[in-house]
């Protein structure tokens, strides 16, 4: 018998007969002799509707308001599931963040978890109950209602996973698991059986979108092990665990690809201390959010810094940069759209050469032309052009032969 938290996102209750369906899922493990929590996402849609409906009433809503709204979302879903769950003949017990103890700060709509105390959740489990948890939502030392940033019921599961000391945390999802590539760009892209949380990190944050990155975090940081699957079929998903010795030999684990990024240069800046942090301090105030940054090599007393950012805040970073180009004596500013992140991602890159050379000769004998690059130790990025991005991640997906799964020593 073993302990499992459950998480079921927007799409796998988005309708009645999608909680029906997940009502028979929890019902089926627990009579297959395990002890489930199981936490759920809001509809899908649902969300997104009552930040609408915000909008038309204020244009400037609260953020303690705007949480006491979403968390209505889940407390919908957890309601329907006990409900179906109680009309199949099992019992089930609902709890909102607050009564399943998820103490958080109290950062409105974005708040971090504090503490959990899982009192009633052991109580009801102990009870023979399957214990329904509203995910994405908490509750401050002051009972005030916090939310935790979007994608949040990733981290109530991975949370409560290891408050309780869960034996896995499984995250259904409407998609298979992590794949070597994003299946709709690249169709030979295969299913990762196994994948460390580094890496899952790099493929999450990069564009595959499974999974909240903060989650993967929180995770790896507590150890919790977890599975992303599909909640509409019974096909095994993707493990994420502590790196293992043997995956080192695995260079390259996937490609991930991000499109909507754009790219900013600050031409001819004088080279001298602080001109780099008064660009970046002028972005930081207007909360623009960056990614890669090159500052070449000073020719003539003078430097380029470029550096990219998502295509949504374009606009906002060269409004607030204008001033200060003209303030630092830069020669100027220009901004591309269109443009996309292409990377490789893989710890055993940490230990094998030559990764970069495939990835540029591959890129090469396909015409593409790299922008930027950047590395880290278990990655490397390159800024194309997003026109040819799906021809960029099939080449790159074939030149490391990933429709193998893996590309190894
Ligand atoms: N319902 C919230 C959102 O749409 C939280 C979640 O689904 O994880 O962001
Ligand atoms: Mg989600």
């Amino acid at each position: 018998m073993s302990l499992l938290v459950q998480k079921y996102g927007g799409t796998s209750v988005g309708n009645p007969e999608r909680i029906r369906h997940v009502a028979r899922r929890v019902i089926d493990t627990q009579r297959a002799g395990h002890r489930v929590v199981t936490v759920v996402s809001a509809m899908s849609g649902v969300t997104d509707g009552l930040i609408k409906l915000a909008h038309e009433v204020s244009p400037d809503p609260t953020e303690r308001e705007m949480d006491v709204l979403l968390a209505t979302g889940e407390q919908t879903t957890i309601a329907l599931l006990a409900m179906a769950i109680d009309a199949l003949g099992a019992r089930a017990v609902s709890l909102t963040g607050a009564q399943a103890g998820i103490v958080t700060d109290g950062v409105h709509t974005q708040a971090k978890i504090a503490n959990i105390t899982p009192k009633q959740i052991l109580h009801h489990l102990d009870d023979g109950a399957v214990v329904i948890v509203a995910g994405f939502q908490g509750q401050t030392m002051q009972g005030q209602v916090t939310t935790l940033g979007r994608g949040g019921s990733d981290l109530t599961a991975i949370a409560i996973a290891s408050a309780i000391g869960a034996d896995l945390c499984q995250i259904f999802t409407d998609v298979d698991g992590v794949y070597t590539c994003d299946p709709r760009l690249v169709p030979t892209a295969r299913k990762l059986p196994e994948l460390s949380y580094e890496e899952m990190l790099e493929m999450a944050s990069l564009g595959s979108k499974v999974m909240q990155s903060r989650s993967v975090e929180f995770a790896k940081k507590f150890g919790v092990r977890f599975e992303v699957r599909s909640s509409f079929n019974d096909n095994p998903g993707t493990m994420i665990i502590d790196e293992t010795p043997s995956m080192e030999n695995v260079v390259i684990r996937g490609l991930s690809v991000e499109k909507n990024q754009a790219k900013v240069t600050v031409g001819a800046v004088p080279d001298r201390p602080g001109t780099a942090a008064r660009v970046f301090n002028a972005l930081a105030e207007a909360r623009v959010v960056i990614d890669m940054i090159v500052q070449n090599v000073s020719a003539n007393g003078q430097t380029d810094i470029s550096f990219t950012l998502n295509k949504a805040d374009l606009a906002r970073a060269e409004e607030v940069l204008r001033p200060v180009v003209a303030e630092i004596g830069a020669g100027g500013l220009a901004a591309r759209g269109e443009i996309a992140k292409l990377s490789v991602v893989g710890i055993g890159m940490r230990s094998h050469s030559g990764v970069a050379a495939k990835l540029f000769d591959c890129l090469a004998r396909g015409g593409i032309n790299i922008q930027m690059i950047t590395t880290s130790e278990i990655k490397i990025a390159v800024i194309i052009d997003e026109a040819s991005v799906a021809e960029a991640a099939n080449l790159t997906h074939a030149a490391f032969g990933l429709e193998q799964g893996a590309y190894t020593a």
